[in-house]
């Protein structure tokens, strides 16, 4: 009965709240495309990196590119696999060190770190990425994001040259559908006084609006669990983001998507779509221009 009622409310709810959510942008995207789509990808577990052979070779049968947001630990233990990465022409994002609350560092919160174990964090990443993968990230993304970004994190990324964060999720800030730059008293709010650098939202789910749309939340909360569903809460984003001419920026955990038929079909239909696919990198860019 309650499932019933949740799926009710979510239905009529849902396309409302998005409508007067979202907003025309009068921003256009490259090559008269309606909008961009960003596929990409965090590495929290081993079982996510050993992912990574068979994602490549799935984003090379369609040529698309993708984000990696990596951890440097996995970085420095796994240098082949991420290698192919960079090889491919996929943007590495920084994803901190040690995941802070992930399996190789349990005891820690990203957002209760303070300023010199943040920037730790950072630094231990980029370094393992120059060192191991010879590139430097531009892109940020927060362990766990959402209830664990902070404030604290968008002056440190300024003060190391970064172009952007992906550490939100997108009906909680005021992005309205497109990158934003970060106010300095609230990062989830834009105008003065705002950071140089851009938030890049994580799209929400299209039929629930405030949870974001990831596989935690098709998979393991199970709201979009039957086989199909999850290619077709993209299908029904990607609509969302043509009407109105917003970003759909998504990332996927690697274990609970590589192999599936549905991220097939999310690809193909990306591919087939008038959407400009690319990297969080080369949006920051164009955007920033
Ligand atoms: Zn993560
Ligand atoms: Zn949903």
């Amino acid at each position: 009965m309650i499932r019933k009622a949740a799926r009710f409310s979510a239905s009529v709810v849902a396309p409302v709240a998005w409508r007067l959510y979202l907003r025309e942008n009068a921003r256009k995207w490259p090559r008269g495309a309606p909008c961009a789509v960003t596929l990409s990808f965090d590495y929290d577990y081993v079982s996510d990196v050993a992912c990574i052979p068979e994602l490549c070779d799935l984003f090379d049968s369609f040529s698309l590119p993708s984000s990696h947001a990596v951890v440097g630990k996995y970085v420095e233990r796994f240098k082949r696999e991420h290698a192919r990465l960079v090889d491919r022409g996929d943007e590495v994002m920084n994803h901190t060190y040690s995941h802070p609350d992930g399996p190789l560092n349990p005891d820690e919160k990203f957002n209760g770190l303070g300023a010199k174990r943040m920037e730790e964090e950072i630094a231990g990443c980029e370094k393992a990425c120059e060192r191991v993968l010879g590139v430097k990230p531009v892109g940020f993304r927060t362990p766990h994001f959402g209830n664990l970004n902070s404030q604290q994190v968008y002056g440190l990324l300024e003060k190391r040259g970064y172009l952007y964060s992906s550490s939100t999720n997108l009906t909680t800030t005021q992005s309205r559908g497109v990158p934003y730059h970060p106010n300095k008293r609230d990062f989830r709010k834009a105008g003065a006084p705002h950071y140089k650098l851009l938030e890049l939202p994580v799209f929400s789910c299209p039929t629930h609006y405030y949870p974001v749309f990831d596989s935690w939340h098709c998979f393991e909360s199970k709201a979009h669990y039957s086989h199909g569903d999850f290619h077709a809460t993209f299908a029904k984003a990607l609509r969302l983001a043509e009407r109105y001419g917003s970003y759909l920026n998504l990332y996927f955990d690697p274990r609970h998507v590589a192999g599936t038929k549905d991220l097939e079909k999310i690809l193909e239909t990306a591919k087939h779509s008038r959407a400009w696919v690319a990297t969080s990198r080369q949006v920051a860019e164009w955007w920033l221009k």
